[in-house]
């Protein structure tokens, strides 16, 4: 429990919100800004800051959880699809700093449309920029 995490607060009942999980070390709510009906995140008790701090064998679980969730929202809802999100350190524009997956159902011309502004921010590398980027984080 962090003081002044709004999701630690969430998790021990301080802030009210609707979940959807309430799981050993994870838990579920619905997101109050959704971008779509259903969007959930995803959060584990336990407050780690982000990718770079939790757990592995916690991340683990919580892909696992991010599968039955979108499972649910499939059947529940009848979503055709889901993006999976995450955030990690302010340069990557993470608001809350208690780890989070944002789960967001998706439906055909459901109005988000992604790959839109995903294509208007592509950055062009050379082949040899490319090859050099990869040999640097080859492992
Ligand atoms: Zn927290």
């Amino acid at each position: 429990m962090q003081e002044n995490c709004v999701f630690c607060k969430i998790i021990s009942g301080e802030i009210p919100a609707h979940f959807v999980h309430q799981g050993e070390r994870i838990v579920a709510f619905l997101d109050i800004n959704p971008l779509n009906k259903g969007h959930v995140l995803l959060v584990p008790r336990d407050h780690a800051e982000n990718v770079f701090d939790i757990e592995k064998g916690l991340l683990s679980e919580l892909i696992i959880k991010a599968q039955e969730i979108s499972w649910r929202l499939r059947e529940k809802l009848g979503a055709e699809a889901v993006n999976l999100f995450n955030a990690s350190g302010s340069a990557a524009e993470q608001s809350v700093f208690h780890f989070h997956l944002h789960l967001v159902p998706r439906w055909p011309a459901d109005g988000l449309a992604i790959n839109d502004w995903w294509r208007e921010k592509v950055k062009k590398f050379s082949s040899e920029e490319l090859e050099e980027l990869a040999a640097k984080l080859k492992f």
